[in-house]
């Protein structure tokens, strides 16, 4: 096939792991190197089957809830964060415990503590369900927060007081949507007070630009991502909203959707925070199969440097001392 006939893949930069995904990895990583196997996980450490699937063959027991795993063990909290119950849950059982949680889930954390301290209802923007949003909400008392999903929950949002609320949000949300959200909150509520910095994170922010840079330019759209990933989710919408309505979440990248991309003459791929490059390399070697003649070209949008220090290690001994 001669060189215009080829088809051309956009991959978006940066994609993938973020600093907290590699942080939560290497923590489990760790702590199997130093106490060996088993060691528990409380959830998924990372929204990732083959991330979970590897560390699981090397040892890693993934439970749902700390009354699963056993107390002579070391259990690891996942990035997502967990409600604050789950630690004294485990110092008051005797566990040694690593809570891996991002420190920019952390950061969200101390503000809705810090809000609710100072006497304000707190709204927080997020998705039902999501382990994130289940932590944040368990760092204050039942009742504290308020979860609003979308412009139509904003609308109907009644504080006790209008005029003492905050908002904090899952760090992992679309930018523009959280936005809309927010406006709605400003409108209704001009004492609404929220984050110096807002609380979706750097990797979310600059996957959805650098989807947004080729969404445009793209036949079709491919996102690989774990169905559970709210920041892949999230980049599919992106690339829908930027200009490419033909995207889709690519949960098996060995096997992508052939239907789906039939006809494309430039394809659009990118790949979400809990995902590793070689999902993406998966990717490319089958759609090298499927489609014979294809030019690769990376289009970075920026260059990230974040890295987080490893999380602590708490163990009984510590806590008595
Ligand atoms: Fe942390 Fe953002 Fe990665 Fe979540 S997506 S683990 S908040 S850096």
């Amino acid at each position: 096939m001669a060189q215009g006939d080829a088809v051309r893949i956009l991959l978006a930069a940066p994609r993938g792991f973020c600093a907290g995904v590699e942080r939560a990895i290497r923590a489990v990583e760790d702590a199997l190197a130093t106490f060996g196997a088993p060691v528990y996980v409380r959830h998924e450490i990372v929204h990732n089957a083959q991330v979970v699937g590897a560390l699981r063959a090397k040892g890693a027991v993934f439970v749902d809830h700390l009354s699963e795993a056993d107390p002579e063990r070391p259990v690891v909290f996942s990035a997502h964060g967990v409600p604050k119950a789950v630690p004294c849950s485990a110092d008051a059982r005797g566990f040694t415990y690593i809570d891996a949680t991002c420190p920019l889930v952390s950061k969200v954390h101390a503000e809705a503590k810090r809000f609710h301290a100072r006497g304000l209802a707190v709204a927080l923007v997020g998705h039902a369900g999501h382990p994130e949003v289940i932590g944040t909400l368990g760092q204050l008392p039942e009742g504290a927060a308020t979860l609003i999903e979308t412009e139509e929950d904003a609308r109907r949002f009644q504080p006790a007081d209008p005029d003492k609320i905050a908002y904090v949000t899952q760090t992992t949300l679309s930018v523009d949507d959280t936005a809309s959200i927010l406006a709605v909150l400003r409108e209704r509520f001009p004492a609404l007070v929220g984050p110096a910095k807002g609380d979706i994170c750097y990797a979310t922010s600059n996957r959805q630009d650098a989807v947004k840079a080729i969404a445009g330019e793209a036949d079709v759209m491919l996102i690989v991502g774990d169905p559970a990933s709210s920041n892949s989710n999230r980049l599919v919408e992106t690339a829908r909203a930027a200009g490419c309505p033909k995207a889709v979440l690519v949960d098996e990248p060995a096997a992508p959707p052939t239907e789906f991309i039939a006809g494309a003459r430039t394809i659009g791929v990118s790949s979400g925070a809990s995902t590793p490059e070689t999902s993406i390399e998966a990717l490319l070697a089958a759609l090298r199969t499927h489609c014979g003649d294809v030019v690769v070209e990376e289009r970075r949008q920026t260059e990230e440097t974040v890295a987080f220090r490893p999380p602590a290690v708490v163990t009984p001994r510590a806590l008595a001392g």
